[in-house]
């Protein structure tokens, strides 16, 4: 065939549509589970749609992906919402960033905080270090550091923080000194207001819904229950059944068992890309609060996020925490209401970038492409992939 796509999430099923638009139908996608849309998916729990990834919320700031996944799923079926996430930091719960919602805190609380704040590196130009944790001491000051972002990102990621480089923090909310002065001053936010500032989820489906649809729309081209073990770069070949002019490849590398023609400085590097996993866990208990997401950085919880289903999800009741699989006792829980995502995040560990670019830029000579959140090995969101998977469709054509 001339192209054979591995995975069929969001990535996968864009660049597929997208041959189809472009009117190349000589292609198949390989997708282990039996159903489409990674980590995108959607379940019905406890009587409504549930997002068995997480919190998945969809917030595209370019027109053409918009009109593309618009085009599966229309406006209509959307609601759209103003964020509400928040944070949960000592006895207060404050808005999200908290470097912008200081003001919100109890009085004596502003104080240490801003006092942490103007003797942080960043604000002494001092140099920015290259290591994860000595970057948000310097960028933050120490208060939000141990009290919040350490913490957090430990919950999250894992212990060893400092495997992490500082390459991608331009992902994170950007508010400075004076910014976070002013926003205390006048009691309201400033500064670059994080990502999801305004998002759809849809009326009455989970965002799995959305996915759905994307796959319905390739019919057979999809096969199920398909896992890429061993792929072949010289021969472009998948499970030595599978051969291609191009192979497409949006599943972790590192979940492929075996491959065969990869040069030996790329074979090491791939052991030394790392990840984190995620399980997602349903509660069936109604929460007094509007907001629509919750942060707890508090290490005696095992969670780090709690999702307010029932304020972004009409008619449901309940909420889903996310927990790294490391910190979560599945111990007398009901495996109905957990699911465990074992490539959740790609991590961003120091010289990652360079690997990638290597392992890409070879690959691509030779007919395979990485493309999305794992073929890349990227912090993507779906809006991001999907950009990135029509972008590479129409580079082939
Ligand atoms: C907790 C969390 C919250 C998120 N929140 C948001 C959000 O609010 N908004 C947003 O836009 N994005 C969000 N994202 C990111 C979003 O999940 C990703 O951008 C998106 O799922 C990436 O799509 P993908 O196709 O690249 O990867 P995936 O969704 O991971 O899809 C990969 C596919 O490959 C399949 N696969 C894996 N191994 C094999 C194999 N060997 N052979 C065949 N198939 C295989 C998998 O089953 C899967 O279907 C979030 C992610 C997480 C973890």
């Amino acid at each position: 065939m001339k192209y054979l796509i591995l995975g069929a999430g969001p990535a996968g099923l864009s660049f597929a549509n997208r041959l189809l638009q472009n009117g190349i139908d000589d292609f198949l996608v390989l997708e282990k589970e039996d159903e489409a849309g990674g980590l995108c998916r959607s379940r019905d729990i406890g009587g409504s749609p549930l997002d068995i990834g997480g919190g998945h919320f969809l917030d595209v700031r370019d027109k053409e992906v918009l009109d593309f996944l618009f085009g599966f799923m229309p406006r209509e079926l959307w609601d759209g919402y103003e964020r509400d996430s928040r944070i949960a930091v000592g006895d207060n719960i404050i808005n999200s960033p908290i470097e912008a919602n200081i003001w919100q805190m109890k009085i004596k609380d502003q104080v240490e905080y801003l006092k942490a704040i103007a003797v942080a590196g960043c604000n002494l130009g001092k140099p920015m270090p290259d290591k994860f944790v000595d970057w948000i001491y310097w960028k933050l000051g120490d208060k939000i550091a141990e009290d919040y972002m350490i913490p957090y990102n430990k919950k999250m990621f894992g212990e060893d923080l400092n495997e992490l480089g500082t390459y991608w923090l331009n992902k994170l909310p950007n508010v400075s000194f004076d910014e976070t002065l002013i926003s205390c001053l006048e009691k309201k936010a400033y500064g670059t207001q994080p990502g999801h500032a305004k998002f759809f989820y849809p009326k009455e489906f989970g965002y799995g819904e959305l996915w759905l649809r994307l796959a319905k729309a390739l019919g057979s081209r999809i096969r199920y229950g398909e896992k890429a073990k061993k792929l072949d770069i010289d021969g472009r070949c998948v499970n030595d059944t599978y051969k291609a002019d191009i192979i497409i490849n949006t599943v972790p590398w590192t979940a492929i068992d075996r491959i065969d023609g990869l040069d030996e400085d790329l074979a090491g590097g791939l052991k030394k890309l790392k990840h984190s996993s995620v399980v997602i866990e349903y509660i069936d208990e109604q929460l007094d609060t509007p907001a629509h997401w919750i942060y707890y950085p508090d290490p005696g919880l095992d969670y780090h996020r709690i999702l307010v289903r029932h304020n972004f999800c009409p008619g449901s009741r309940g909420y889903w925490t996310e927990t790294n699989l490391t910190r979560f006792d599945k111990s007398g829980k009901d495996e109905d209401n957990y699911h465990i995502n074992e490539y959740a995040y790609p991590l961003n560990t120091t010289g990652k970038q360079e690997f990638m670019k290597e392992l890409l830029d070879r690959t691509r000579t030779k007919g395979i492409y990485g493309l999305g959140r794992w073929g890349e090995w990227q912090h993507y969101n779906s809006d991001v992939v999907v950009a990135r998977a029509i972008r590479l469709a129409d580079e082939l054509r």
